[in-house]
């Protein structure tokens, strides 16, 4: 048989298209059974390859056989049409700094132009659909839409701005997404840093021993490799359940967790002789001094401590680390963020007001140094994240963004949170299984979570980054270096 369909095919779907087939199959089918296929639309970015076409087929065969089988089957195709992806483009043709409503349309226009060629291609498969009144997330129909949902969320009080820390580059004077950020081996220094206990009595209690033993200044030991990020420290956090010992050395009296300790104490060129351990859990709220400013920042708990590196006590700047930050929240720490968009410190900081991350970290460490806290400093080649676009290191820092509180009761009495959960127990699933992965994400209140802020696993949704052409909401990202036990 001469199938002859590269030439036959096209004929098919155009006649298709003159007859309208789609709309008078709708047309006959009114009053029918509804089937609604909602599809989760591709993004407007790049022409289709094979994963398009196995989607866009494999629905394509559902709705037609829902059709065959009876049923008013609809079939609207839908483009995702904002994001990063797109504004990179334009940077990327136009350069950067280009100013924001220019930028809006330049970034609608490469969208609509890349929705053409899709369309075209998605009809080539034989896909049948709406073709004429696609669902497109930058109609301003369905922007107005998103506002006005924005405002009854608003209209309830749950709304509100908050600190977060995101990945910055200093380059880009933006927050990078998780898909932004590259590795790249790089030196930092690494610095071992004592903070004096401010109560021995209290020391003696938590490692039951008389108060005689602490005859000298004993010293909480962090090590971290961002020496910039000690003008932020609030806290050191221990693990409840690691052991630590108070140690006598030729140095002083050190805090380190014992499974640390001797290798530290190399480190140090030091020995020493344990005069007692105790439990992490027992130094919660132990008062140690800042080693460079009067302020108090006591030993909390925190269970993400490892011991792995460093000296099982953990330097926390609630402004530049995700656990850092969640700690602080759970202290009631300050959030203090003293660097500026551009990788400078605030002026008015003590010490270091005006000076660039990079160029504080020398002079911190000298400070340390002159002060008596500094153990140990040497330098670390490790993976460090990078900005994808500018290749230059990048840090993570507390910035202002808006939230949407899951758990926070409404207008009327539920939280978005359950009334999310009655959503789902609402609906029959196929396979059924899908529901338990919904209702997980629904349960847990740190599982990663992929699914929209209907269902986010987070207590609060954070619902704007400051990019240009966005107003999604999207769920908070996870932090692009984990630094457990590492700062
Ligand atoms: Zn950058």
């Amino acid at each position: 048989m001469k199938g002859d369909l590269a030439r036959r095919e096209p004929g098919w779907i155009k006649a298709w298209q003159e007859r309208r087939l789609y709309q008078r199959i709708r047309e006959t089918a009114r009053g029918r059974p509804k089937f609604v296929l909602h599809d989760g639309p591709p993004y407007a970015n790049g022409d289709i390859h094979i994963g398009h076409a196995v989607n866009k087929i494999l629905k394509d065969v559902i709705v037609k056989s829902k059709l065959l089988a009876g049923f008013d089957a609809a079939y609207t195709p839908g483009w995702d049409c904002h994001g990063l992806p797109i504004e990179h483009q334009i940077e990327k043709k136009h350069g950067r700094g280009i100013e924001g409503n220019r930028m809006r349309q330049l970034c609608r226009a490469y969208a609509a132009e890349q929705i053409e060629r899709q369309k075209a291609d998605f009809i080539r498969l034989g896909v049948l659909g709406d073709w004429d009144n696609p669902y497109k997330t930058m109609n301003f129909q369905t922007e107005a839409d998103e506002i006005r949902a924005l405002s009854q969320i608003w209209k309830q009080g749950l709304l509100f701005r908050g600190l977060k820390p995101v990945n910055w580059c200093f380059d880009c004077r933006s927050a990078l997404a998780e898909a932004e950020v590259e590795y790249e081996d790089r030196d930092s220094p690494a610095i071992d840093v004592g903070f004096p206990v401010a109560d021995a009595a209290r020391l003696a209690n938590a490692f039951g021993v008389p108060e005689s033993s602490v005859d000298r200044v004993a010293r909480a030991v962090i090590w971290t490799t961002t020496p910039w990020t000690l003008p932020a420290n609030r806290a050191v956090v221990v693990h409840p359940e690691f052991d630590y010992q108070l140690i006598r050395t030729d140095g002083g009296l050190l805090i380190l967790a014992a499974a640390l300790a001797e290798q530290c104490l190399a480190r140090y060129g030091s020995v020493g002789e344990v005069i007692a351990t105790a439990r992490g859990a027992a130094l919660e709220g132990l008062e140690l001094r800042h080693p460079f400013y009067d302020r108090a920042s006591p030993i909390v708990l925190g269970s993400y401590v490892t011991a792995e590196t460093g000296t099982g006590l953990v330097h926390t700047a609630p402004a530049y680390g995700a656990d850092d930050y969640q700690t602080g929240r759970r202290y009631g720490l300050e959030t203090d963020n003293p660097v500026g968009d551009a990788g400078r410190f605030a002026e008015l900081l003590p010490l270091f007001g005006g000076m660039s991350v990079w160029d504080a970290n020398p002079k911190i460490i000298d400070t340390l140094r002159e002060r008596g806290a500094l153990l140990k400093h040497a330098t670390l080649r490790h993976s460090y994240p990078h900005c994808w676009r500018h290749k230059t290191p990048i840090i993570f820092r507390a910035t202002t963004q808006w939230f949407i509180g899951m758990d926070k009761p409404g207008s009327k009495g539920s939280t978005l949170r359950e009334l999310a959960r009655q959503a789902v127990a609402n609906t029959t699933f196929y396979p059924a299984w899908g529901r338990a992965r919904l209702g997980r994400c629904h349960g847990s209140a740190t599982g990663a979570c992929r699914f929209r802020f209907s269902c986010t696993a987070k207590p609060r949704n954070c619902i704007r980054r400051p990019k240009r052409f966005s107003i999604r909401s999207r769920s908070a990202s996870k932090p692009a270096a984990s630094r457990r036990g590492s700062r």
